[in-house]
């Protein structure tokens, strides 16, 4: 596996690469949902690539950008073990250089729900996307359902932008306990994880309202239908310091009955 540090050496080893090229756009902190993707764009692609790059501008509050859990080395190990061919590691400097000013916003879908509660953060998204696609110009690219938003909001810049790229997303990976697997889970005390576990059992119910009174007593941003492709139950809690979003894929039919209702 290389290691790109650079925009200039991601261009070359990307263009030193044949066939199919598979892009993995991730923040580290890898899990087993990491390894998923990885997974999958290995069996699918003949070259894969993966970013590691923590991106200030999708972050509201910089305590929350301070704490987001970082362990390159590990990260780095667990990607070569999955037949990774190139990790994107670059330096904030490096994608964000002295007056940069040029941002994608995709503006509905951007602005509602997390988007309502994290102003910019799809705007940092979109736009650290559009950059890695143009810097390694990938044929497939691989997200986590768990990120049902982030998910929609690609899937509208590809086609508004006329990116001619496969868009391929995976199911959200869970623990035993239902938890779905996230960076900032290692952030949460044994108490806080207790209570957690309310969100996934929440979203299950597949209903909104259910799912309102089962996380009755934590801070909840919002429990919404979505109408997303496919439409989710989505939701976002607080649990302590920590924010953790998911959501359950509904079918038409169970979408329609809460939307109406
Ligand atoms: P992140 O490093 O958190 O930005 O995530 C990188 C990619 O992994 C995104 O496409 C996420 O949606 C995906 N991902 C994160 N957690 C999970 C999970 N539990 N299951 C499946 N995909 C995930």
């Amino acid at each position: 596996m290389r290691v790109a540090r650079t925009i200039a050496e991601a261009r070359a080893f990307r263009a030193a690469a044949e066939g199919a090229v598979g892009l993995v756009p991730t923040m580290g902190g890898f899990h087993a949902g990491h390894i998923a993707l990885l997974a999958a764009a290995r069996a699918e692609c003949d070259a894969v690539v993966v970013s590691l790059f923590v991106n200030p501008p999708q972050f509201g509050e910089e305590a929350d950008l301070l704490a987001y859990p970082r362990d390159e080395e590990h990260d780095l190990a667990v990607a070569a073990e999955a037949g990774v061919d190139i990790a994107f590691c670059p330096a904030a400097s490096e994608v964000y250089p002295a007056g940069f000013q040029t941002w994608v916003d995709v503006t509905e879908l951007g602005s509602m729900l997390e988007g309502v509660h994290r102003p910019g953060h799809f705007r940092g998204v979109a736009t650290v996307c559009l950059k890695l696609f143009n810097i390694i110009q990938p044929d497939l690219v691989y997200f986590g359902q768990k990120d049902a938003q982030q998910v929609e909001v690609i899937r509208r810049l590809l086609r508004d932008l006329d990116l001619e790229i496969d868009l391929h997303v995976l199911p959200t990976v869970r623990d035993a306990d239902g938890l779905a697997l996230s960076s900032r889970n290692a952030l949460l005390t044994p108490d806080e994880r207790r209570r957690a576990l309310a969100l996934p059992r929440a979203l299950a119910t597949k209903d909104p309202d259910r799912a309102r009174t089962e996380l009755d007593g934590l801070a909840v941003d919002y429990v919404e239908v979505a109408p997303f492709h496919p439409p989710v139950l989505a939701a976002a809690v607080r649990v302590g310091t920590v924010r953790l979003i998911d959501n359950v894929v509904l079918d038409e039919e169970e979408a329609h009955e809460h939307q109406a209702a």
